[in-house]
């Protein structure tokens, strides 16, 4: 066996392996000719302009298809989107929402920035949200549920939907990092009362900033674009009023034409990029399923994996550690499921810092909200013992083989 990088053996690669970013590697003339229609036309705001290109009209449009829904609204981020969603269904001060122990910060940021609380639930081996401990975190203050596929691996939606209607739980989706992962062949982002996108630039499709919200809810639908456009629902298309009682203050969360431009090209790219993204992980699985110590993250439903990582998973903490130093050493930048801690362990989270006067809103109750560091014990057990490996469309056989050569010489050494 060859001596591994780590204790200074020659690596696998000379140059670090990172090719994430799946959008903008498929940067090309489709985006660059919308730009320059909404440039020439010196038309960048959506709704108006002396020669309005829609672009954004045609890009949610364009979702609406691809996704099989009634409605989507292009925002300026994810995190709008899911302050969106929440005020859409009415959340604010005095309410709870259920979050999952292992996300990004934001899914659990845009629930204080809505005004409400978030009480985490734990994960099961999926690193999901575990469909069956919901009931567990819920009380009589609690409005919603945001549910998250991570890393394009799809949640167990249809338990999920079950358990919510049973507590009277809105459902939001917060698939900000996995467009394009499905279960039973329905997307993620469709099951639930109203679906979140991200089109920041480490998501699948991407304009560098930018988000949707998707939902086949009129009512929902029409709160949503009136909180991210001042209260005002400008394109009057049949079934929506602005009678006086469903009229209230909003924000300013439109996504320009120059985003929509980009966006356009990018949803048709969609289908292409998680299709490589799956031939790259399943030659991967294939090449390493044999070695005795790894195990993959569970994934429900394989063909709806969106396919832009791969887990594996150690039995212990320091064997995780030291794959993963080792990996990184051999070239291959990997680390453990954000950084092996559970969100609500984020300090600014844990601590329930908010920028508000008296800690608003974490002072709605009659109890405190306690987090405790044990309160998700699976996602305390999975995370750290966890291999994150971004996934890319773009990664050349070359690179492939260099990942399986390196969990290789790795794997015989340390496990
Ligand atoms: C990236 C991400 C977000 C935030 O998306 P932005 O568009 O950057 O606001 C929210 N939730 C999850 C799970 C994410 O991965």
């Amino acid at each position: 066996m060859s001596k591994l990088a780590l204790y200074g053996g020659a690596p696998v690669r000379k140059t670090v392996l990172y090719k994430g970013w799946p959008g903008i590697r498929e940067y090309g003339l489709e985006e660059i000719e919308n730009l320059v229609k909404v440039i020439k036309a010196r038309s960048p705001f959506r709704y108006y302009g002396p020669d309005l290109q829609n672009m954004v009209k045609n890009f949610e449009k364009s979702m609406c298809e691809r996704f099989g829904v009634k409605h989507a609204v292009g925002v300026t981020s994810c995190t709008a989107s899911l302050i969106i969603a929440l005020k859409a269904a009415g959340i604010g001060p005095g309410d709870k929402v259920i979050v999952p122990a292992c996300t990004f910060v934001a899914t659990a940021g845009a629930v204080v920035c809505a005004g409400a609380v978030p009480v985490f639930c734990d994960v099961d081996d999926t690193m999901n949200i575990d469909p069956y401990k919901i009931k567990d975190v819920a009380d009589k203050y609690t409005k919603a549920v945001i549910t998250v596929p991570l890393g394009g691996f799809p949640v167990q939606m249809d338990k999920v939907m079950e358990e919510a209607r049973k507590l009277g739980l809105i459902v939001i989706e917060d698939v900000a990092q996995s467009m394009g992962a499905s279960l039973n062949g329905k997307p993620m982002g469709t099951w639930g009362d109203i679906g979140c996108f991200s089109l920041q630039m480490n998501k699948i499709i991407t304009t560098g900033e930018g988000g949707v919200v998707i939902s086949n809810n009129d009512t929902l639908f029409e709160r949503a674009v009136r909180y991210h456009d001042q209260g005002q629902y400008r394109e009057q298309e049949g079934f929506l009023t602005n009678s006086a009682e469903h009229v209230f203050i909003g924000q300013n969360y439109r996504m320009s034409e120059l985003t929509g431009a980009v966006a356009l090209a990018q949803i048709e790219k969609l289908d292409i990029i998680v299709g490589r993204m799956k031939q790259v992980k399943k030659h991967i699985k294939d090449a390493i399923k044999d070695i005795p110590g790894i195990r993959f993250k569970r994934v429900i439903d394989e063909d709806g994996d969106a396919a832009c990582s791969l887990t594996l998973l150690f039995d212990t903490v320091e064997k995780a550690d030291i794959f993963n130093k080792a990996l990184n050493a051999e070239g291959i930048a990997v680390s453990a499921q954000y950084g092996g801690r559970p969100v609500y362990m984020i300090p600014q989270i844990f601590h329930q810092k908010t920028v508000d006067r008296d800690n608003f809103p974490f002072n709605q109750f009659d109890e405190p909200v306690v987090y405790t560091e044990d309160m998700c014990p699976n996602a305390n057990y999975y995370m750290p013992r966890s291999c994150f490996i971004s996934l890319s469309a773009e990664f050349e056989d070359g690179d492939v083989q260099d990942i399986i050569t390196a969990i290789r010489k790795v794997a015989a050494e340390i496990l």
